[in-house]
């Protein structure tokens, strides 16, 4: 059997909620990575190529606290890798909370502050990147921003939409789970400051001097840590034990509306994802011209990694859908230009938010 395309507790848990399997996009190649320039030259058609020593691992994950414990536990050998770069961290110390793992302070500045760099820069690659080989080393205990994140989407716009109101529900599961297992493990929380708990991560922007130079205070440690102070492995491996067994109810009552609203929001997304109506109206939605030849123009919309190309005869009759009646557009189109859009090409156009719904 192939491995799932969520990681092995998600998939439980989204095969529970979901009508139907969580299937990967298909124009995201990553083993051979789509994003990245080819031994001959040959340059993807994208805003710019990424790096293959850094491909889309360009950021260091948050990992909340059951699947770091997750990863410790797992002795399989593809998180062998893993293994030995989370506990890095967790000796660096650099934003090692009973909530989870964070990012450092100053490797999410300089994320912030980046332009371009996604994909490119290798001071901002994950920690659990494998150069070697090119893979992850917590794959089957990664996050839910890197289960949901695809450089290219087979239904352009309306396929992101979906991946992003999973990730939404995700973070949110992941952020309630990790406060459950406070709970559960009866952690004094006194120590841990109110907007940590809230958000499981250290706040961006703050670099005092032990941020900037790397260093970890410990008496904030012991402070965070309490009891559990240098057992913080055996802490995270306690989290991964109760969250293990869950079901997707138990996840749904523990965690409240919050989480009860995006698992709702991802059911509209996934309908969303296999209708395919066509609006009574249509208008031009917004683009920016990457490229043109004869064939046509390479436009990007939703995202600068996902563009589309539109046809060249096409592209000088877009005008005709400017709010009136779609099939008064299709009309002129066909009566003017002998043009007809098919199917597929209408979906993509669509899809990609070249055109959008133009209210009344
Ligand atoms: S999702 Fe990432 S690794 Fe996969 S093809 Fe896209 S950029 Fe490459
Ligand atoms: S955790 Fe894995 S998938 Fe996520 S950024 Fe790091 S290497 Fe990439």
């Amino acid at each position: 059997m192939s491995d799932p395309t969520l990681p092995p507790l998600y998939d439980r848990w989204m095969t529970n909620h979901l009508p139907g399997p969580v299937t990967p996009e298909p124009r995201a190649t990553c083993e051979d990575c789509v994003m990245c320039s080819k031994p001959d030259g040959t340059m993807p058609a994208v805003a710019y190529p990424f790096n293959p020593r850094v491909r889309c691992c360009s950021y260091t994950p948050h990992l909340p606290n059951f699947l770091v414990g997750a990863i410790l536990a797992d002795d399989h050998p593809a998180t062998a890798a893993g293994q030995v770069s989370v506990r890095e961290r967790i000796a660096a110390g650099i934003g090692v909370t009973p909530l989870g793992l964070s990012h450092s302070p100053v490797t999410a500045t300089l994320h912030n502050a980046s332009v371009n760099a996604h994909g490119v820069s290798e001071a901002l690659r994950c920690p659990h990147y494998v150069v070697e080989d090119a893979t992850c080393g917590i794959w089957r205990h990664r996050n839910g921003m890197c289960a949901t994140w695809w450089c290219k989407h087979e239904r352009g716009a309306t396929g992101h939409h979906f991946w992003m109101t999973l990730k939404a529900l995700l973070d949110a599961v992941e952020q309630a789970l990790a406060r459950w297992c406070l709970l559960e493990l009866d952690y004094g929380v006194g120590g841990l400051p109110m907007t940590l708990i809230r958000s499981g991560e250290e706040e961006i922007g703050r670099l005092d001097a032990n941020a900037l130079d790397g260093r970890v205070d410990p008496s904030v440690q012991s402070l965070y840590w309490g009891a559990w102070v240098g057992r913080e492995e055996e802490f995270y491996q306690a989290c991964a034990a109760r969250v293990a067994p869950l079901a997707w109810k138990d996840v749904l009552d523990i965690c409240g509306p919050d989480v009860g609203l995006f698992a709702k929001g991802l059911l509209d997304a996934w309908m969303a994802r296999e209708a395919h109506d066509v609006p009574a109206r249509l208008r031009l939605g917004g683009f920016h011209l990457l490229g043109i030849n004869e064939q046509g123009a390479t436009v990007v919309t939703y995202s600068p990694f996902d563009p589309i190309t539109i046809p060249a005869l096409l592209m000088t009759a877009l005008h005709y859908f400017d709010g009136r009646s779609t099939e008064e557009a299709f009309q002129v189109l066909a009566d003017e230009r002998g043009l007809q859009l098919d199917d597929a090409l209408l979906g993509a156009l669509l899809d990609y938010r070249v055109f959008v719904d133009a209210p009344e």
